[in-house]
């Protein structure tokens, strides 16, 4: 049962010493029980609001075989069944990195897949520029993380931003630095640390109207972390939000 630990043994302090290192493992073991248990309630309630969507739209449907109604609900559907896509791929590609496979890392050129990344924008997102950048800069990481953190940081900043973003490539000797800043609202303090959490989210609404799935600050931070790299949430000059990737150096 959760909570019971060993004695520590007074006079032996090799027995003590075991004792106490087996029961910091019971912790870790009990808290990783914990995460994972919230973590499945928590992606059980995210999936079962598209899917309650999705079969009520579809009765209503059913039940008024009118063709003009059926079309909008037919859009409604498809719009919930996407929501309920990019969840399930979310949650798997977690799910790879929790089973622990993890690709060979290489050296990436940050510079060319932001460079990539911000044409891939599609027309109408917010000015988005890359500053600053004299080189190229080498990260230790794949092809596929590199790419998962700039769609997924500027996909937030569009969704933020007032006008402006500003992507930054740093080269330090021993690490890599990738910044993303906008000038949005920013983000409170006191969320900073959390918005990298699993489903996640500082205003619920506004992200969850904009098809946001709460994954994709925890797929952002998974990818670096598991690469020994860093994450974090600020602010920007401009006030917005600001996020910086650290990787090892790549060359
Ligand atoms: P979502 O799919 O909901 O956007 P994310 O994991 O990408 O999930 O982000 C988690 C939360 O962090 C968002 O719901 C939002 O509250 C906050 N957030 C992320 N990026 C920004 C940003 N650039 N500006 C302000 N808030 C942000």
């Amino acid at each position: 049962p959760s909570g019971e630990r060993l004695p520590l043994p007074e006079a032996h302090d090799e027995l003590r010493a075991l004792a106490t290192e087996f029961n910091a493992l019971l912790s870790r073991q009990e808290e990783a029980n914990d995460r994972l248990r919230r973590f499945t309630g928590d992606a059980a309630h995210e999936l079962r609001s598209p899917v309650a969507s999705i079969r009520v739209q579809a009765e209503v449907a059913v039940a008024n075989p009118d063709p003009e109604l059926s079309q909008e609900t037919l859009v409604d559907i498809l719009t919930e069944a996407e929501r309920l896509s990019a969840l399930l791929d979310g949650l798997l590609s977690l799910a790879r990195s929790d089973a622990g496979e993890l690709p060979p890392a290489e050296p990436v050129e940050l510079v060319s897949e932001a460079r990539a990344a911000l044409d891939r924008l599609p027309a109408g997102s917010p000015d988005a520029r890359l500053s600053g950048v004299t080189g190229q800069v080498w990260a230790w990481a794949t092809h596929a993380e590199v790419e998962l953190v700039l769609s997924n940081l500027l996909r937030n900043a569009c969704r933020y931003a007032e006008g402006q973003i500003v992507v930054s490539v740093l080269a330090r000797p021993s690490m890599v630095r990738l910044v993303v800043d906008d000038d949005g609202p920013g983000i409170p303090p006191e969320h900073r640390e959390r918005v990298f959490d699993r489903f996640y989210r500082v205003s619920g609404d506004r992200a969850r109207a904009s098809g946001g799935t709460g994954l994709g600050l925890a797929m952002v931070a998974e990818a670096v972390r598991r690469r020994g790299g860093q994450v974090q949430a600020g602010e920007s000059p401009e006030g917005g939000a600001r996020f910086q990737v650290t990787w090892r150096a790549g060359r």
